[in-house]
Formats: C-alpha cells, sequence, structure tokens
C-alpha cells in the first residue's frame, strides 16, 4: 500500500461553504493525532469563497481538462490557472504528491449524503466500495455526458466527490457540517483497515448510472415555464416511472414522464445547474460485482 497522502478540498465552489468550516475544524481535532497516511488541505477557490460566489470566470470543477488549454480565452479564466496550480502542488508529479483527491461538495437538492464517481476507475470503485459498506450510502456514477468534463477529482488516480444535501449556497448548517466529519474521520481509518486486512471489499457495489438531464419546460423566449412539481420535490433517488408528473406549469398542466424505463433522479432543482439548463438528472441503476483487482490497483497506487 502506497498511499501516503490524501488530498481534501474544500470551496471548490465557492458559495459551498459548510464543507470548509468542516475542514477548518477537523484540521484542529486532528494536530494531536499521528496516523500513517496524511491528508492536505485546500481550498479550491478561494477567491469565489471570499466573494461567495460558485466561481469567478468558469466553473473550476469543469475545468481540469486533460491536456493543457490552449485556448487564448480560457488560459485567462482564473479556473483555468487556478486548475493548474492545483495538479502542479498537489497532483501525483506535483511538489506535495497526492494520491488521492476528496473534493467536498454540497448540494440544495435533497440528495443526502452521497459520493460522485466520474467514470470506471477501479480505484475509485474500491475507495467508493469501503464507504458505501460503512455508510450505506448512494453512488452517482456520472460517465458519457460529453457535455460535462473535466471535474477535479479525474486529475488524480484516485478520487471521488463527497455531496451532502440539502443546504443553501452560503448558508451554514452544523448538521450537514458533521456528515463531513464523519466521512473525512473515517476515510483514513477504512483505508488503514483494509491495508492491514481487517475488513473485505463487500461482495458488491450499488451506482445509480448517469443517463441523461432534463431542463425546465420553457416559452418561445426560453425563459422557465415550469416548476418542480410539487410530488418530485425533495425526491431524489426514489424510483419514476412512466406517467409520474416532472413539473407544474403556469397553465397548471403537468409535464410527465414519459420514457418506458425506470429512472432514479438525482439533483431535482439544484439551484446551481438552472444556468447549466438542468432541472433534474436521470439515473438507471446496476449492481457492480466487487473484484480483487480493484485492492490490487489500490494498493499499487
Ligand atoms: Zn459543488
Amino acid at each position: 500500500m502506497t498511499v501516503q497522502k490524501i488530498l481534501i478540498v474544500s470551496g471548490t465552489h465557492g458559495n459551498e461553504i459548510n464543507p470548509v468550516w468542516a475542514v477548518k475544524q477537523f484540521n484542529r481535532e486532528e494536530n494531536s493525532l499521528n496516523h500513517g497516511i496524511e491528508y492536505e488541505y485546500i481550498i479550491g477557490n478561494p477567491v469565489a469563497y471570499k466573494k461567495g460566489c460558485r466561481y469567478i470566470d468558469a466553473d473550476l470543477n469543469r475545468s481540469f481538462k486533460e491536456s493543457k488549454n490552449y485556448d487564448q480565452h480560457k488560459n485567462s479564466f482564473y479556473e483555468t490557472n487556478r486548475a493548474n496550480f492545483l495538479v502542479d502542488e498537489f497532483g501525483i508529479d506535483g511538489s506535495k504528491p497526492c494520491q488521492i483527491a476528496i473534493d467536498l461538495h454540497t448540494t440544495t437538492a435533497n440528495m443526502g449524503t452521497s459520493i460522485v464517481l466520474y467514470g470506471r476507475r477501479f480505484k475509485d470503485f474500491c475507495l467508493a466500495a469501503l464507504l458505501q459498506n460503512k455508510f450505506g450510502l448512494p453512488i452517482y456514477l456520472h460517465e458519457k455526458d460529453k457535455s460535462q468534463s473535466g471535474f477535479l477529482v479525474e486529475a488524480w488516480p484516485c478520487g471521488l466527490v463527497i455531496e451532502i444535501g440539502a443546504v443553501a449556497q452560503n448558508f451554514y448548517d452544523q448538521n450537514i457540517i458533521n456528515r463531513f466529519l464523519i466521512i473525512i474521520r473515517s476515510l483514513r481509518e477504512e483505508i488503514d483497515k483494509l491495508k492491514n486486512n481487517l475488513i473485505e471489499l463487500p461482495k458488491e457495489l450499488v451506482v445509480h448510472v448517469h443517463q441523461g438531464s432534463i431542463d425546465y419546460p420553457r416559452d418561445e423566449k426560453g425563459n422557465i415555464d415550469g416548476l418542480i412539481h410539487p410530488e418530485r420535490m425533495n425526491q431524489d433517488w426514489k424510483l419514476i416511472k412512466k406517467g409520474d408528473p416532472l413539473f407544474l406549469d403556469r397553465r397548471g398542466i403537468i409535464h410527465k414522464y414519459d420514457g418506458d424505463h425506470f429512472v432514479w433522479p438525482v439533483f431535482i432543482g439544484e439551484v446551481a445547474y438552472k444556468e447549466k439548463k438542468i432541472a433534474m438528472s436521470f439515473t438507471k441503476k446496476e449492481v457492480i460485482h466487487s473484484n480483487n483487482q480493484w485492492v490490487h490497483e489500490f494498493e499499487s497506487l
């Protein structure tokens, strides 16, 4: 096992302030303890955090592109430069190399505590399985979405997002903070147990695989013309079948789901996704059988 350092990122979105507070609190508690695996802490987007906004020029959590960005326009973006700095500093070949990145986010949607994975990397599966096993957390597997890429954790060999809600932007909630603290505390413990053969991975991982997103109903001018249906409010992770209500428009018309497959919605009404024209995303449930390769790859990080 060569995991030596875990990077904990908070404030990747500057108006998600509870993770920043949780890390401050944790950092104080931690100073007296001595563990094998070290944590590094960083505020992802400190300028946006100071201003209380999500980002300055572009979403930082879509700014980690595989190859360096040669687009002159985007190169002047604060977030493009910040993404490069974070990788240069804490990336696997950086000056303070971290093998794992944990990116802490909050959502205004009623998601509870959840894990977000990007793609099907075995190392991520291994880490997610440890957490799902301990806490029973739902996992949103985001993949094959060409309109959204460049996520922070993808720039590290292993990493995942912890997403907790519902909480408003720029609003402190001690219950949300406590949930972050539990996860941060447990990470190192669980990895340590795996390292010392004290636990085995669960036989399977249950994931909710991203299928696509839908926008609000809009009028001919492009303005939002319908709201999340009251029956759909706060019903993240709850199955939707054909005929179930999604939106209610100004005229009182119910917009229903007319797909043939069952779907499980996430990020219902997320405030930050309005600009991305996403009212909610649909997922399907999938069971992935764990295998030893996950642990082998994780151990060789
Ligand atoms: Zn966020």
